[in-house]
């Protein structure tokens, strides 16, 4: 998923960036408040981890206009401030969630999969749609119950697709949740990934609906307790 990150913090927005790329999200990076309000209104994000001490523009007024705008997009608020009014006052401007540094990256990425699960109404940690199943968590994906091996981009696009089954999500929709600023994107990349994946999956998981985009068909994977016929 693209996620935005705001951290002024060199050193840690480094690390910060590395650990969210490790788990296969795509980010762009911005050190101050009004660099972040300017990406918010320009790109189309899944998350943002927000530092709350930045320069220009307080990371408060940041949440605070993207909220009076309406946007619920989630966002994960980084606090130095190891005080409870900082923690209070963030939730009450319209954080979804937060954590006082120092903080460990593991736990960063459990909390953004938990509010990425919640704004595309999942319940449970696993994806699951079109006899296809995706944990976020480990990044594994399987089809029919086998294990499928997918390259990073090939998985975030299912991911993207399988976040609301039923849901179609154009090329340009696409190419936002798999590029972060500067890198390459091909003129028909999306549509090589999507080969790729009906290769993999069948060409059955990803539909195409012409002049929209592309779905994952809204079917629920079949469950477990199906008396299996098959006998070798
Ligand atoms: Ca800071």
């Amino acid at each position: 998923m693209r996620i935005l990150l705001v951290e002024d913090d060199a050193l840690l927005g480094d690390a910060l960036q590395a650990g969210l790329r490790q788990a296969g999200h795509a980010v762009d990076w911005v050190r101050d408040g009004v660099g972040a309000d300017t990406a918010l209104m320009a790109e189309d994000y899944a998350a943002m981890v927000l530092d709350l001490g930045l320069p220009r523009m307080d990371g408060l007024e940041v949440l605070q206009r993207l909220r009076r705008k309406k946007n619920s997009l989630p966002v994960l608020i980084l606090t130095a401030r190891d005080t409870v009014d900082d923690r209070i006052r963030g939730l009450d401007a319209g954080a979804d969630d937060y954590l006082v540094k120092p903080f460990d990256l593991g736990e960063l990425n459990a909390r953004l999969r938990a509010l990425l699960r919640r704004a595309g109404g999942q319940s449970t940690p696993l994806l699951a749609a079109a006899g296809l199943t995706l944990n976020p968590a480990t990044r594994q994906v399987e089809h029919q119950g086998k294990p499928i091996e997918l390259s990073a981009k090939e998985y975030a696009l299912l991911h993207a697709l399988m976040q609301q089954p039923g849901r179609a999500l154009s090329r340009a929709q696409l190419e936002q949740h798999l590029y972060a600023w500067g890198e390459e994107i091909g003129s028909n990349t999306v549509e090589v990934y999507i080969h790729h994946l009906r290769r993999k999956l069948g060409a059955e998981a990803i539909r195409t609906l012409r002049g929209i985009g592309y779905v994952v068909p809204n079917v629920r994977t079949i469950e477990s307790d199906t008396p299996d016929h098959e006998t070798n």
